[in-house]
C-alpha cells in the first residue's frame, strides 16, 4: 500500500490562546506518532489554488478570512475560533494537501493519504468560520475530485465526535457526494440530527448517545454506515478523522479507544478496496487529549497503510 503523509511546518505557526484545546502541541503529538512509521511517503503540504477553495466557499468568505489574518497577535473570529499571523497559510496548506492527495490517489501515484495539518476544517460553513475551522478542507477535496477528475460518486465519512456541520453545509446540494457523520449528541455544534438528510438524500447523520462506547459505534457502522457506503459504490473515500471520541478526550463523552479507530479505518478501507481500488484520503480533524491523539493517530495511519499489528 503506497501511503502519502502530508504536513507542513506552517501548521506550527497557527497559534491559539493559552489554554485553548486546539493547540500547537497537538501537531507535535501527531508528528511524534507518525515519525517511526517506515513506508510513509512524506510530502510537504502545498498552498491551495483559490479556485479549489471557491468551489465550496464564495469569494466573500475567502476575502474575509484573508483579510482577518493579523499582522501580529491573535484575533478572535467567534467564541472558539482564532487566527494568528501563521493561520492563513496553515489553513490554506491543509486544503492544498487535500487537493494534492486527491490528485495523486486518483492518478494512481498512491493508494492512501493522511493529512496531518491544523487548523481542522469540518465546522467551517460557506460563509462562517467556526469551531476552530477556517476552510472546509475535506469538502474542498471532494469538490476537486468531482471537478478536476470527473468523478460521479465521492463519499466523505466523518467520525470526529462533533457533527461535521460545515461539510454538511458545503455539500448539502451536491448529489454526487455522500456525507456520513457519526457524532455524540447532544454536543457542539448542536446540528446533525438523523432527519438532516441533504437536498438529495446525500447526507446521513448518526447521532451517538453520550457515554456510548466503541462497541455501540461498531454496531451503528455495521447496521447503517457500511451498507450505505456499499450501496453508493464510491469512486473515492475521504475521511474526516477526528480522534475526540476517545474516552480520554476532554471535550466530549464517548468511550472509544485505539482499537475502535483501527476497526473503523479497516472497515472503510475494505469498502475502498471493493469499490475504488483502495483509494482513501484522510484528514485530521479534532482530538484534544495529547496521549489519546498520539495513540489514535498511529493506529489510524497504520491501518491506512495496512500494517496494523493489533
Ligand atoms: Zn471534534
Amino acid at each position: 500500500m503506497r501511503t502519502l503523509l502530508f504536513t507542513h511546518d506552517d501548521c506550527l505557526n497557527h497559534v491559539t490562546p493559552e489554554g485553548h484545546a486546539e493547540q500547537v502541541a497537538r501537531m507535535h503529538a501527531v508528528r511524534d506518532a507518525l515519525a517511526p512509521l517506515d513506508g510513509l511517503i512524506r510530502q510537504e503540504a502545498p498552498d491551495v489554488a483559490d479556485e479549489a477553495i471557491l468551489r465550496v466557499h464564495p469569494q466573500s468568505h475567502l476575502d474575509a478570512i484573508t483579510g482577518a489574518a493579523p499582522a501580529s497577535g491573535i484575533v478572535q473570529l467567534d467564541p472558539d475560533t482564532f487566527m494568528s499571523p501563521g493561520s492563513l497559510s496553515a489553513a490554506r496548506r491543509a486544503a492544498g494537501a487535500m487537493v494534492a492527495a486527491v490528485d495523486q490517489v486518483l492518478t494512481d501515484q498512491a493508494d492512501r493519504a493522511f493529512i496531518a495539518m491544523r487548523p481542522p476544517g469540518h465546522h467551517a460553513e460557506k460563509t462562517t468560520p467556526m469551531g476552530f475551522c477556517l476552510f472546509g478542507t475535506v469538502a474542498i477535496g471532494a469538490a476537486h475530485a468531482l471537478a478536476a477528475h470527473g468523478l460521479d460518486r465521492v463519499a466523505i465519512v466523518d467520525f470526529d465526535v462533533h457533527h461535521g456541520n460545515g461539510t454538511q453545509d458545503l455539500i448539502w446540494d451536491e448529489e454526487r457526494v455522500l456525507f456520513i457523520s457519526s457524532h455524540q449528541m447532544p454536543l457542539y455544534p448542536g446540528t446533525g440530527a438523523a432527519n438532516e438528510t441533504g437536498a438529495h438524500g446525500n447526507v446521513m447523520n448518526l447521532p451517538l448517545p453520550t457515554g456510548s462506547d466503541g462497541a455501540h459505534m461498531r454496531r451503528v457502522y455495521e447496521r447503517d454506515v457500511l451498507p450505505a457506503l456499499d450501496a453508493f459504490a464510491p469512486q473515492l473515500i475521504l475521511i474526516s478523522a477526528g480522534f475526540d471520541a476517545h474516552a480520554r478526550d476532554p471535550l466530549a463523552q464517548l468511550n472509544w479507544d485505539e482499537s475502535d479507530y483501527v476497526w473503523v479505518t479497516e472497515a472503510l478501507c475494505a469498502l475502498a478496496d471493493k469499490h475504488c481500488a483502495g483509494r482513501v484520503v484522510s484528514t485530521l480533524e479534532g482530538g484534544y487529549d495529547l496521549d489519546a491523539l498520539w495513540a489514535s493517530t498511529a493506529a489510524h495511519v497504520k491501518s491506512l497503510m495496512g500494517t496494523t499489528d493489533d
